[in-house]
């Protein structure tokens, strides 16, 4: 007899942050290529259109909606405009984050601050919200919080993004203890190197090159790297997990020991 394994998603709701380039346009498409009825949001819609546009080359439903991840009225906006387009989100993909390279002695305020509200905090009210949502509305359902490599490793520059992506890990445990008994499963994805616009001047550098080669696959990840294990954490077929923090680095956390 043949086994079914359920990964489908088709039909659910679905929210994305940070959706106007890299990994969460890539999510956004992804979800609405499965089926999804998806939320794409950003600060600015008007950056969206080509997405929202592009979905119906592949008979996709995608909606902009504006959302600043760092202001709680905006993010609770934004869920209000989800809930009415498409219903409430049962998947929640909070992707939205900023990296500022700066050495901890000539860090400034404003650097820590902002990396720590856009990345902590966004997701946060983003999560809390989604969460309040699908608890209210009795359905369950799945939040994916994107983390890092960095959450458990550093280099130099980045106290302010690692800081920020190690609290992503353990919130999302938190988050994940509190939440199961709503059915509701919390976990994060942790992509090592991915080639997108946070980091594409970087990769040109000198330092960049050398960094590719510490890599033990040698290569960068592409935003399709992310698409199989966004899809299991967003489908029944990872009902029994939640609290994850799972790599998705080409062995890159091997490498660095
Ligand atoms: P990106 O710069 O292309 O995307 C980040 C997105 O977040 C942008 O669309 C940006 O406009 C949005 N954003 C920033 N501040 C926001 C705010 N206040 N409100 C709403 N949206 C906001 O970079 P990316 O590589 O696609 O990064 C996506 C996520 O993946 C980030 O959380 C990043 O830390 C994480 N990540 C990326 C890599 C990588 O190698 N690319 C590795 C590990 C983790």
């Amino acid at each position: 007899m043949t086994e079914v394994f359920d990964f489908q998603i088709s039909g659910k709701s679905a929210l994305v942050t940070g959706a106007s380039s890299g990994l969460g346009w890539r999510f956004a498409k992804v979800l609405a290529q499965a089926g999804c009825k998806v939320v794409a949001c950003a600060r600015r819609a008007d950056r969206l259109e080509e997405l929202v546009q592009e979905a119906a080359s592949y008979d996709g439903e995608i909606h902009a909606v504006a959302m600043d991840v760092t202001n709680v009225t905006s993010v609770v906006e934004a869920f209000d405009q989800a809930v009415n387009l498409v219903g409430t989100p049962e998947i929640t993909v909070n992707n939205a984050g900023i990296a500022i390279r700066a050495k901890v002695l000539e860090m400034a305020d404003e650097d820590w601050l902002s990396v720590l509200d856009t990345n902590l905090n966004g997701v946060f009210w983003c999560a809390r919200e989604a969460a309040k949502r699908m608890e209210a509305a009795g359905c369950g359902g799945s939040i994916i919080n994107i983390a890092s490599l960095l959450g458990s490793r550093v280099l130099p520059g980045t106290a302010n993004y690692s800081t920020s992506k190690a609290a992503v890990i353990q919130m999302t445990k938190a988050m994940a203890l509190e939440l199961a008994r709503h059915n509701i499963r919390v976990n994060a994805i942790c992509p090592g190197y991915i080639l997108t616009d946070i980091n594409q001047a970087f990769f040109e550098t000198e330092a960049g090159q050398n960094m590719i080669q510490s890599i033990p696959q040698r290569r960068l990840g592409q935003a399709s790297d992310l698409d199989g294990l966004l899809l299991l954490l967003a489908s029944p077929a990872s009902g029994f997990m939640t609290g994850s923090a799972i790599n998705v680095d080409g062995g890159h956390a091997l490498a660095l020991g």
